[in-house]
Parts: structure tokens; sequence; C-alpha cells
């Protein structure tokens, strides 16, 4: 077992990609994972195949599903580890950009953060100790055309990751973002397929145009990130606090 035996640790949109290769890696240093996320299948599927593990359902952008999911997942014990992975994107150049798809990337990846953070505060309060890690991306540390909408919700995560490490500081919590570049996952996939639609590129093309901005020249792998968010919740990683870790093979240097 591991450092984290017995603490609760909520992983957002748990059930796929990046959310549930760090909730294997939360799992293997002794957490007892609570994966959530929209699809309740899928968790509880993927939750069988992780040791203690079970899913709740929960949709970020309606407050009183997350309110009522973070109560189940207290069942548990107190929620001291919040991993903020939920998220999703799309792309418009931005003369296209309606009010509405930018307000619909927002409430997902910025309010959604914000209300799964404000429903463990009490827990990590009480505690004198918590762990949260906000997935942001290498959008959050530059732009990129046509994702105006996500580069201003992963931008907004950071901030709200310093704010909130500034406040907890005296508390035993850290609060950390961690800015991947593309990593191979569903919503990879996604960017991947509208390549070749738009352009006829071949997948080893369309692969080739995604990783062109990381200077090793590949796409990141799941697990990558999930040890970014171990290392981040041993204990002694506790001086590592409001940072943005990049992790995008130095394209951010
Ligand atoms: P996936 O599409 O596989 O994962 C997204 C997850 O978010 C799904 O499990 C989905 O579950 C969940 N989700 C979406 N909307 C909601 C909602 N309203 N409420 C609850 N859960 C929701 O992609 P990734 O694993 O790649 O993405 C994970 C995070 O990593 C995202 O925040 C993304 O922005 C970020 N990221 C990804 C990069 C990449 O290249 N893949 C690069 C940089 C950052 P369900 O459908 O069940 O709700």
């Amino acid at each position: 077992m591991g450092h984290l035996d017995g603490k609760t640790a909520v992983i957002t949109g748990g059930g796929t990609g990046i959310g549930l290769a760090i909730a294997k890696r939360l799992a293997d240093d002794g957490a007892n994972c609570v994966l959530m996320g929209r699809n309740l299948q899928r968790l509880e599927d993927q939750a069988k195949g992780i040791a203690r593990a079970r899913a709740v359902q929960c949709d970020v952008t309606d407050a009183e599903n997350v309110l009522a999911a973070f109560a189940d997942a207290r069942g548990d014990g107190a929620i001291t580890v919040l991993v903020n992975n939920a998220g999703i994107a799309s792309s418009a150049p931005f003369h296209r950009m309606s009010e509405e798809e930018f307000l619909r990337i927002q409430d997902v990846n910025v309010t959604g953060v914000f209300r799964c953070t404000r429903a463990v505060t009490d827990d990590m309060r009480a505690a004198d100790y918590g762990r949260v890690i906000n997935i942001s991306s290498i959008a959050g540390l530059s732009g990129g055309p046509y994702i105006s909408h996500y580069c201003a919700s992963k931008h907004a995560v950071i901030g709200m990751t310093r704010a909130l490490a500034a406040e907890w500081a005296k508390t035993n919590t850290t609060v950390n973002a961690i800015c991947p570049g593309y990593v191979r996952t569903e919503m990879a996939e996604g960017a991947i397929r509208t390549i070749i639609e738009k352009t006829g590129a071949t997948r080893e093309q369309a692969e080739a145009e995604l990783s062109k901005n990381n200077p090793q020249g590949r796409l990141l792998e799941v697990e990558e990130v999930a040890e970014i968010a171990g290392w981040l919740c041993h204990p002694n990683s506790l001086g590592i606090n409001g940072q943005a870790v990049a992790l995008n093979g130095g394209h951010s240097m």
C-alpha cells in the first residue's frame, strides 16, 4: 500500500483517457478512488478494474448534481484529493464562434472546476490536508488558432489554481495545474479526425501535424500525465503549490 492509504480521491472524467490513468495511478498509491462523469455504465465498467474504486454519476455543469455526487463520494471518507479533469473541446474560427459555444466550454472547463472544488472545501479545511490537481493544457499557457474558447477556459483554470493555492497555503493543501500538450486520448482522436477530414491527410500525417509544436515530435501518453498527478500527491511535494506544470516535450520552454 502507500501514502494515500485510506484517503478518498475524486477524479472527474475518471472513466476515460487521462482521468482513468490518474485514477489507476492514485489507486496504486493506496487511494480509494471515486470516478465521476456522466456515463455511469462506462464509469462502472472501468472502476471494476481498479482496486477499491467506485463510480458516481456527476455532470459538472449541474450544481445540484455535483453536491449530491460529492456527498455520495464522501461516504468513503472525507474527500482530500480532487482531480478536476473533466473537460471538453471543440474548434471554430473566432468570427464563427457563437456565444453559446463559448459559454458551453466555460461551463464544463472553468465553472465545473469551481463547483467541484467548492464541494470539497470543507473536507480539506477540516482535515487540514488536501491535494487539488486541475488538468489545464498547453492551451492554458499559450494561444492557438480556432480554440479561443478552450484557451480562455484553460488560462482561467490556471488563474483559479494560483488564487486558491495562495488562499489555502497555510492548510497543508496544495493546488496545482498540469498543462499537457496533445495526449493520445479520445480528445486528441477528435482533432486527428478533423485534420484528416479537412485536409485528406493520412493518419500518420495528422499525428505529425498535432505533434509539430512538441520539440520531441510525438503525442504524449496518458501515463505520463498520471505520473505527474501521482507526484503532486506525494507528501514530499508539499512545497509545490500554485504551479502550472508543463508537460509538453518542451513546447512551452
Ligand atoms: P476525454 O474526452 O477522454 O475525457 C473527457 C472526460 O470528461 C470524459 O471522461 C467525460 O466523461 C468527462 N466529461 C465531459 N463533460 C463532462 C461533464 N459535463 N461532467 C462530467 N464529466 C464530463 O479526453 P482527455 O482524457 O484527453 O481529457 C481530460 C482532460 O485533459 C480535459 O480537461 C482536457 O481538456 C485535458 N487535456 C487533454 C489533452 C489531450 O490532448 N487529450 C491535452 C491537454 C489537456 P463523460 O462523457 O462520462 O461525462
